[in-house]
């Protein structure tokens, strides 16, 4: 392995300030940006894909995973882009499927009523300190490097590349070895009503009993009597933030896709043609930031409460092995509280929070508040948050909870027990 290091300086010009610069554009970073742009902030949304919605619609995840509530922002979205689902009161549970195109369109215009400047094809690159505070976040556009000015920045990456540019220490995977949650190339396909002949491109694998398959099971979910079936079957042991094992990823994921199709076609769904593969391989797990507080195995087996929660949920424990084994983990959980702590990082940095699946939390707790709903809860209190403490003139740290519980409750979030 080459050993050279470079130090790269570049004068780079500034495009845009802003209040409150969000950086990922998934669940969390889509909330955080409505959240805070609802409380009077001027919001940027940086994101380095062409879409919004993070895995669920980049990976196609296109499922809600029931979380025991549907409030706030998510409440919004299944109100306006799948009504048919809305429960009647905030403590109840859904798991609706959706169109991961209807998801990325809707985003689109949503950002644009709520008056969020997105960026998109922007990834982020750097962070520019000025003492404890991040002065500028450093991107790479369509034109180059460019700098985004901010008063306060909310990391909604997924695998906390703000934070850890910034310096704030990480963690990644399982506690004992590091090793992460698989990924998986997310699928559709498409009854066609008349015999499809099965292919299977050079490379691929024959499958021939359940026990071959990659998680040793058929997963799928037959798409609201559509005749489209999104398939969550492939497996592939890989850190998603590791480029190289991002790269056997993307080439094995994919050959698995083509061979649970040609399972698929020759074990019930012969009318059926693959009609949509994700752009990219969908990633669960990476890197978790430390932050003031670390949401525990404990706290989401004991229903765990705090006064400062910003979020809730009651989605099992579920870990996808990351031994390359056929099993999964699935436990269930009765409800807990996660805390605003999970989302201050732990380092000195006066301007930055985390949102989304890489916020402070251990391997198994991290497993059950990953899912999009709770992502969603926590981008939207971390962007309201990051309002409330430019107001105040507080680092994020600092911010009164009770302010931001107040302007949680005027957008619509309800808190079990507050
Ligand atoms: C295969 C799979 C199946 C799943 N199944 C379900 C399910 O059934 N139901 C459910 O609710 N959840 C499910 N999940 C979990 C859920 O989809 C994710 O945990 C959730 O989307 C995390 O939200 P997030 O906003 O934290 O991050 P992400 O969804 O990962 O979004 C991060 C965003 O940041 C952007 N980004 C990353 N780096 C940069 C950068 N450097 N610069 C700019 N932008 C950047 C990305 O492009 C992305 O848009 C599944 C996940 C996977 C992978």
């Amino acid at each position: 392995m080459p050993s050279t290091t470079y130090s790269f300086e570049r004068e780079v010009k500034t495009h845009k300030q802003a209040d409150i610069v969000v950086v990922g554009g998934g669940p969390a970073g889509t909330a955080a940006a409505i959240g805070a742009a609802r409380r009077g902030k001027k919001v940027v949304l940086l994101e380095k894909s062409a879409q919004l919605g993070g895995m669920g619609t980049l990976a196609n995840v296109s499922v809600f995973m029931p979380v025991g509530n549907v409030t706030g922002i998510y409440r919004e979205i299944i109100k306006e882009m799948l009504a048919e689902y809305l429960p009647a009161g905030h403590d109840e549970s859904i798991a609706p499927q959706y169109s991961p195109f209807l998801l990325r369109q809707y985003l689109n215009d949503k950002m644009k009523k709520e008056g969020v400047d997105v960026f998109f094809h922007c990834e982020f690159v750097g962070t520019v300190r000025e003492g404890s505070r991040i002065r500028a976040v450093i991107v790479s556009t369509r034109e180059g490097l460019r700098a985004f000015e901010a008063e306060r920045v909310i990391d909604c990456t997924g695998d906390a590349r703000v934070a850890i540019d910034a310096g704030v220490p990480y963690r990644t995977g399982r506690e004992e070895d590091g090793l992460t949650q698989p990924m998986t190339l997310m699928f559709t396909m498409q009854d066609t009503g008349k015999p499809v002949k099965p292919i299977l491109p050079e490379g691929c694998y024959y499958y021939e009993n359940v026990s071959d398959l990659p998680q040793g099971r058929r997963l799928y979910w037959e798409r609201n009597g559509d005749g489209a079936l999104l398939v969550n079957m492939s497996r592939v042991k890989a850190n998603g933030a590791d480029m190289e094992q991002v790269n056997y990823a993307e080439t094995e994921a994919l050959k698995q896709v083509f061979s649970i199709a040609n399972y698929l076609q020759r074990t019930g769904f012969g009318t059926y043609a693959i009609a949509h593969i994700a752009p990219q391989t969908g990633v669960r797990e990476t890197n978790q930031i430390e932050g003031r507080y670390t949401l525990s195995e404990a706290d989401v087996v004991g229903g765990a409460r705090f006064p400062d929660a910003v979020a809730q949920t009651n989605y099992e424990i579920d870990i996808h092995s990351p031994d390359a084994q056929k099993t999964t983990d699935e436990r269930k959980v009765d409800g807990y509280d996660i805390p605003y702590g999970c989302m201050v990082p732990a380092a000195s940095i006066d301007n930055l929070l985390v949102a989304g699946r890489a916020i402070s939390a251990t391997h198994v707790a991290m497993s059950s508040m990953r899912v999009q709903a709770t992502c969603y809860a926590l981008g939207q209190a971390a962007g309201i948050a990051a309002a409330v403490s430019i107001e105040d003139g507080v680092p994020v740290g600092g911010v009164a909870i009770g302010k931001v519980h107040e302007e949680l409750k005027k957008q619509d979030v309800r808190l079990l027990g507050k």
